[in-house]
């Protein structure tokens, strides 16, 4: 009986209570580069560390990145990632920033297929709102000290059984919106998903926590005014005359979840809009109660419904003070696809 190993125990406990990021599944996906030979030995194997020559790039230079998506359990058992395409399209261009090679689109999507096919008793059970969060990443492995491309690199793909975000569903977050620390500016690596951009957000982390707020809003490097993003989530304002607004894509990662809510966003009524968005608009008609509605979204936590947000100097509650009945049953919207319990229209799950 495979459920009396202690390997086959320990996993039962992670998917009991999964938490996010702090349990591994017993395989991993990698793949090597290097300038004369391109792409090689690509395979499936034991997770296990790595051996990296203290010189290696990455180590130095930073040049690193990496992508998040999740594989999910429908009720018959079967398993399902959501727009890995999309995220392997991120990745390429995530690459092409960095300086990294590009791996084919086709060899991300196979990488993290055979991955989740291996590992798939550790896809937690339907129901739950629980997932597989999976990690693909890709890093300058070449050792060498000169500061210009590597001409080594290494792709890997790691998965984590992740647990229910909200455990106690959706009750609304406060963000920090930060008047020093920048995230990204004009032509710099902010629509990129490389680890340099979340080393930097830390600080402002820190300082949203310090001020006894959840999550840090960015605004725009230059002006101070525009806003960004938070720390790994794109934010959407619902309007009282119908619009769904989201900030410009140019400095800020394309999320993949924010391109679906975009996308869902007429089925519930309202009309989607990129634009800029300024902090002095969302004070003025959250007061005058024409902003109704904020939430953030990403891979991790869905929708976040956004309850309040904080400045030097200001203190905003957005509409009640709750999650707003839009960013809820776009959540719950988005939840149902993602699970298999509402018809998929979009093509968006693919089988593993
Ligand atoms: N912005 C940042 C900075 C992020 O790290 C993430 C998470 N990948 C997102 C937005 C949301 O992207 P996605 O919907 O693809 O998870």
């Amino acid at each position: 009986m495979p459920s009396c190993t202690p390997a086959a125990r320990d996993r039962e406990e992670a998917l009991t209570d999964p938490g996010f990021g702090k349990h591994f599944t017993d395989h991993m996906a990698t793949a090597s580069w290097s300038s004369h030979r391109g792409w090689h030995d690509l395979k499936v194997g034991p997770l296990e560390g790595f051996r990296l020559h203290p010189a290696a790039s990455v180590l130095h230079y930073a040049q690193e990145i990496f992508e998040g998506l999740k594989a999910y359990r429908h009720a018959d058992g079967s398993i399902w990632l959501f727009r890995p395409e999309a995220n392997a399209a991120r990745f390429a261009r995530s690459a092409r920033r960095l300086a990294l090679p590009v791996l084919d689109e086709d060899l991300f999507l196979d990488a993290v297929t055979e991955l989740v096919r291996a590992d798939k008793a550790w896809v937690p059970g339907h129901g739950q709102e629980h997932s597989l969060y999976i990690r693909p990443f890709m890093f300058a492995s070449e050792p060498f000290l000169g500061v210009r491309a590597a001409m080594e690199a290494k792709f890997c793909v790691i998965a984590s059984p992740s647990g229910a975000y909200f455990p106690e569903g959706p009750t609304g977050i406060s963000l920090w919106v930060s008047r020093t620390l920048t995230r990204a500016a004009e032509g710099g690596t902010g629509a990129a998903k490389c680890g340099g951009n979340y080393a930097t957000g830390l600080a402002a982390q820190a300082e949203a926590r310090a001020n006894g707020c959840d999550q840090v809003l960015y605004l725009d490097a230059a002006e101070h005014e525009w806003l960004e993003e938070s720390g790994t989530m794109n934010l959407f304002i619902a309007t009282s005359d119908g619009e769904l607004i989201t900030p410009a894509l140019g400095t800020i990662l394309e999320g993949v979840t924010r391109d679906s809510i975009l996308k869902l966003a007429p089925e519930h009524g309202l009309t989607p809009v990129e634009r800029r968005i300024g902090l002095a608009e969302v004070q003025e008609r959250c007061a005058a109660g024409t902003i109704t509605e904020i939430f953030a979204t990403g891979t991790a936590a869905a929708l976040t419904p956004i309850v309040s947000l904080r400045a030097d100097g200001f203190e905003i509650t957005v509409g009640t003070g709750n999650p707003g009945l839009h960013t809820l049953d776009l959540r719950e919207h988005l939840l149902a696809i993602q699970y298999g319990d509402r018809p998929d229209r979009h093509g968006w799950l693919r089988r593993v």
